[in-house]
């Protein structure tokens, strides 16, 4: 039997050299917790900061310590075993850091740089996948955190009718400079005058405090049969395994607050009422392993090699570490 990884491969190729442009990606792990590090580093200043927090999807506050990562905890649910970071900040407080002027520069130089390069690889592969659920010819999107909006210029171009939100205004100004539908408005305060098609949120679920809320509204806001597709780290990733918490860099309790796997997103949506159509996982986990195994100087001449083969069995097995879903609202 011969395995076509071949023509996976030729679909995902991604160049890391455009995605991650000028050691951005050295960067973003370097300041990662950008305005938090000094707090973060004094533990009892940063108790008086943190509330205890129940399991973001079944409200259950019976829990287990999984890992301890930058003096916080990331803990899964014994009711449906959901993996979550508590305690955590208030709600104001991670509006202050998206808008933070570490964070901004985060995005500028991760974002805006390749702006153009995630507008061809990522929006048309994302548009692509969501076109094939979507029934009407131009329907009404919305997407969340939305970021330097490379998606919704893509999809605006194929005469999709296109929003957005996000709160780094840095990104805003960019989005709104080419010409997009973007605001710097909080969704869940926000009053919406149409309904739309579809929710999207891609890369964002992680971040909030409380995602059934966001989860509730979205489903308020769609259409009948209206879809949500969503981009989540996956916490049954390769990338957790190979290279572990520690340096695995999309554990980062500051920032992610929720760590799903392809079943608990799915219980996820099932509670906020949506069904699934759709999953898959996909990732750079070998190119991240390979990443770490060159900064310690440990190059491996076969997993360079056999690097795409092994990704596409890490994908095909549901551990790739980037973790797709649409469901519909029911
Ligand atoms: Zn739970």
């Amino acid at each position: 039997m011969k395995i076509n990884f071949e023509k996976e491969f030729k679909n995902q190729n991604v160049d890391v050299n455009s995605l991650r442009p000028n050691q951005s990606y050295d960067f973003l792990i370097k300041n990662r917790n950008g305005s938090l590090s000094s707090l973060i580093k004094d533990k009892n200043k940063l108790k008086k900061f943190l509330k205890p927090r129940s399991c973001p999807t079944c409200g259950s506050s019976s829990s287990k310590k999984l890992v301890y990562k930058d003096n916080l905890n990331i803990v899964r649910c014994k009711k449906c075993t959901m993996v979550y970071t508590s305690p955590i900040f208030d709600h104001k407080k991670y509006l202050e850091i998206y808008d933070s002027k570490e964070y901004i520069q985060i995005v500028k130089r991760i974002g805006e740089d390749s702006h153009l390069y995630r507008k061809k690889r990522f929006g048309s592969e994302r548009y692509k996948i969501l076109n094939k659920f979507i029934k009407k010819k131009s329907p009404r999107i919305l997407e969340l955190g939305c970021s330097t909006g490379f998606f919704l210029e893509y999809a605006n171009e194929k005469g999709w009718k296109t929003s957005g939100l996000e709160l780094n205004s840095s990104a805003v100004n960019f989005a709104v400079k080419r010409g997009l539908d973007v605001i710097n408005k909080d969704f869940l305060k926000y009053k919406f005058k149409k309904k739309y098609d579809a929710f999207l949120a891609f890369d964002v679920i992680e971040h909030l405090v409380d995602p059934k809320k966001i989860l509730k509204k979205a489903y308020d806001i769609l259409n009948k049969n209206g879809l949500i597709f969503v981009y989540v780290p996956n916490w049954n990733s390769a990338s957790r395994l190979m290279i572990g918490e520690k340096d695995s860099h999309f554990i980062w309790p500051t920032h992610h607050l929720n760590y799903y796997t392809p079943e608990t997103l799915q219980i996820f949506f099932k509670k906020c009422n949506f069904e699934l159509l759709y999953w898959e996982t996909k990732g750079l986990d070998m190119i991240d392993y390979k990443w770490l195994l060159d900064s310690r100087k440990k190059s491996s001449k076969f997993l360079d090699k056999h690097l795409e083969e092994i990704q596409f069995f890490i994908n095909s097995s549901g551990h790739g570490k980037n973790l797709r879903m649409i469901a519909k609202k029911i």
